[in-house]
């Protein structure tokens, strides 16, 4: 009987200690120093130890995995923003067009997955490729990647990666991306504490370019479609 009582004390803690599981403002929002694994693997721990045991399985089948970009801070998100924003400007899109132009791949800073130091783009380390790397013809077709995407199309769920950014049709939001994988255990409930933010204070803030634009019916579509027009595997 006691170790019946025991037991189930335990399974009560261990559901409170779940539910503690809280994220702050600043790190949902890539304001803040997250501890990195390393230099190399710019993700929070966890997610790095997960990647590490990844890329070794792969390196025995001769695949190096290189991450091109793992954490990304609001600043550096929102430089990337405005930077297009003044380019598609100068290229004669109206303000409308623009902002559209740029979510077909980029995020308003304050909402990329990237701020969570769950999420990576990665290629072939072992392929040299000159230009962009990160586009679709380099995974499918005889694309440099391919081998890449096709042994994580297969592996990588046993290590917790999924791409949010899939090519299923139905999805709307982000364009596919085969280079980008998030790690699940993390980037769920992470998922889970961000869209209970109330974001548009942090976001809409005069420094970004097009904020005059950034509407509430903007922003509503764009949480729908954007920030939850991912994988069902990661939410
Ligand atoms: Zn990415």
């Amino acid at each position: 009987m006691l170790f019946r009582i025991i037991l189930s004390s335990l399974a009560f803690n261990l559901v409170i200690a779940q539910e503690k599981i809280q994220y702050n403002v600043m790190e949902l929002l890539g304001k803040a120093n997250p501890e990195f694994y390393n230099e190399k693997i710019p993700m929070i721990k966890e997610a790095g130890e997960a990647f590490v045991n990844m890329q070794k399985e792969a390196l025995k089948e001769g695949i190096k995995i290189k991450i091109v970009s793992g954490f990304r801070s609001f600043n550096r998100q929102k430089q990337i923003w405005n930077r297009k924003f003044r380019i598609n400007k100068m290229n004669g899109l109206s303000p409308q067009q623009n902002l559209l132009k740029i979510i077909e791949y980029s995020t308003l800073p304050g909402t990329s997955r990237h701020h969570w130091g769950t999420d990576i783009d990665i290629i072939d380390g072992n392929k040299t490729v000159s230009g962009d790397v990160l586009l679709e013809k380099n995974f499918h077709g005889d694309g440099p990647y391919v081998k890449l995407r096709k042994w994580m199309d297969i592996n990588a769920k046993r290590f917790g990666f999924y791409r949010p950014y899939n090519n299923n049709p139905k999805r709307k939001g982000f364009k596919y991306e085969p280079w980008h994988y998030s790690y699940a255990p993390i980037a769920i409930p992470m998922l889970k504490a961000y869209v209970k933010l109330k974001f548009k204070d942090q976001i809409v803030q005069k420094d970004l370019e097009g904020y005059q634009y950034l509407n509430q019916n903007f922003l509503a579509k764009y949480k729908r479609e954007h920030i939850l027009g991912i994988s069902n595997n990661l939410k």
